[in-house]
């Protein structure tokens, strides 16, 4: 049986200028690296011969029922608004409603120049296309909204960078690749009528109860307060939040420069571009309101009472830090096993967190071990931690199963930078058992499978700072 995608696409029946019909530009030698059975059924397709699924991953063979396509959107890149971006490297191939019910985009990213390229080659290069791979498939694993990663090609081609390295697509899936820029283009350029066939598109895609643009950017609103809590319960830095980088649907979208911690530090940035600290770790939340103010900005464009409209948007836009505040205590308090933490456990976190972060504590190997030596360990001022650790108990006596509680909430295995970047070296040199034992121990991050990737870096292996590496 031929590889078949049952497409079922609407973008691609959006009105003109919101996309430009583009195919991906065919690759001299593809190559399958990897391909994600468990999400292809997943979403009702079956696997095909490796050599077919390699073509059709690297963009030389079309899939039957693709409309390939590059988006248009804007967007604001560390604060400065750019009025065009859209794919310059990402190709839309269509859509397919999953087993779930729910609508999907299927895209290859690295497919070739696009009319939004501009200087860009529209190609990626191995490492990115794996971190983004395994960092976004144990997104998922943690139980954190995610767009996935359904397959990793090589091309045979070189892609010039620093210098010159193998190149690879990856193909994305997603809720959709509706963000923030895709309206904040059309309120740009005052094409109102635009603005309002996408809000209708998003509502219908994504929020059906939505009554309209508001509602859209309440229910938009309360998918990034939920999500930013639990990017910073994991230790994860997204390292560029642009709004062209924030997806409507509340995925987590575009893996470039992020990380995850391993000594906690609230300032913490990764990401070798971010030289204000705009997007560091506890400025997270800050960034999501600023997105959202962005976003309501780009909807009103389009409200016929504006007076009425702008007092309605500042509200949802204030709201924000209570609701994110409220969802950050259900996964810290969660992380120190009380079920239902209220704000008078706040300061218990607040001083473990102190604590981690004058000790360079370990973040994940701090909580995936509270209570145990293997934590306490973490602490140079074993006082101030015992001190800290007895009333964590007495306050534990009212819990009934606080192991459990801990247990969903604390990881073990996260994709550490260190591990990332070993896989990466060992791919381009050919090996790809780094990548697939990440994968693997990955797939079940809260279970205890592979202690030696559960291992926080030595001095010598730590990795300071990632690259955009596109
Ligand atoms: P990103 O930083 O990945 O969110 O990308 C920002 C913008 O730059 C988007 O419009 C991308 O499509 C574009 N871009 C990034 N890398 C490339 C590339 N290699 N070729 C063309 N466009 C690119
Ligand atoms: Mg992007």
């Amino acid at each position: 049986m031929p590889f078949t995608i049952p497409f079922d696409n609407t973008y691609a029946k959006l009105p003109e200028g919101f996309f430009t019909a583009q195919n991906p530009t065919p690759v001299k030698a593809p190559s399958l690296i990897a391909f994600n059975y468990d999400l292809a059924q997943f979403l009702g397709i079956d696997a095909g011969e490796r050599d077919e699924m390699a073509q059709i991953f690297s963009g030389n063979t079309l899939p039957d029922g693709a409309a390939p396509l590059a988006q248009l959107y804007s967007g604001h890149q560390f604060g400065n608004y750019n009025p065009q971006l859209g794919d310059g490297r990402a190709i839309l191939l269509g859509e397919v409603i999953g087993t779930d019910g729910i609508r999907r985009d299927i895209q290859l990213k690295g497919s070739g120049p696009t009319p939004y390229s501009r200087s860009g080659d529209g190609r990626a290069w191995l490492g990115p296309v794996l971190r983004e791979y395994v960092v976004s498939e144990a997104m998922h694993a943690l139980g954190i909204p995610t767009t996935r990663a359904m397959a990793a090609a090589q091309t045979g081609e070189i892609v010039y960078r620093e210098a010159g390295f193998p190149g690879a697509v990856l193909t994305r899936v997603a809720k959709s690749h509706l963000r923030v820029g895709s309206f904040q283009v059309f309120a740009h350029r005052g094409q109102v009528e635009d603005l309002k066939t996408l809000t209708a598109y998003a509502i219908q895609r994504h929020y059906p109860d939505a009554k309209g643009p508001m509602d859209l950017l309440r229910a938009v609103c309360a998918a990034q307060s939920a999500l930013i809590p639990a990017w910073m319960s994991v230790g994860f830095i997204h390292g560029v939040m642009n709004t062209d980088n924030c997806a409507i649907g509340g995925e987590t979208i575009d893996y470039g420069p992020c990380a995850f911690m391993d000594a906690y530090s609230e300032n913490r940035v990764f990401s070798s571009i971010d030289q204000q600290a705009r997007y560091a770790y506890a400025n997270q939340p800050n960034i999501a309101v600023w997105n959202m103010a962005q976003f309501a900005t780009a909807l009103l464009q389009q409200m016929d009472n504006k007076e009425a409209a702008v007092e309605e948007a500042t509200a949802i836009i204030h709201a924000m830090p209570a609701q994110i505040e409220a969802e950050w205590l259900k996964r810290f308090g969660a992380k120190i096993g009380l079920s239902d933490a209220t704000p008078a456990d706040q300061p218990m976190i607040e001083d473990l967190l102190a604590m981690m972060q004058a000790d360079g504590a370990d973040f994940t190997n701090t909580f995936a071990h509270l209570g145990t030596d293997i934590a306490q360990d973490q602490f140079t001022n074993s006082a101030a931690f015992e001190a800290w650790a007895m009333s964590w108990q007495a306050r534990l006596a009212r819990e009934t199963d606080p192991s459990a509680t801990m247990a969903l909430a604390n990881p073990t295995i996260i994709p550490r930078n260190h591990r990332i970047e070993e896989m990466i070296q060992a791919a381009v040199a050919g090996d790809f058992r780094p990548f697939k034992r990440l994968n693997t121990a990955l797939a079940t991050p809260y279970q205890r499978t592979d202690a030696d990737l559960e291992r926080a870096p030595l001095a010598a292996e730590i990795v300071p700072a990632t690259f955009c590496g596109t």
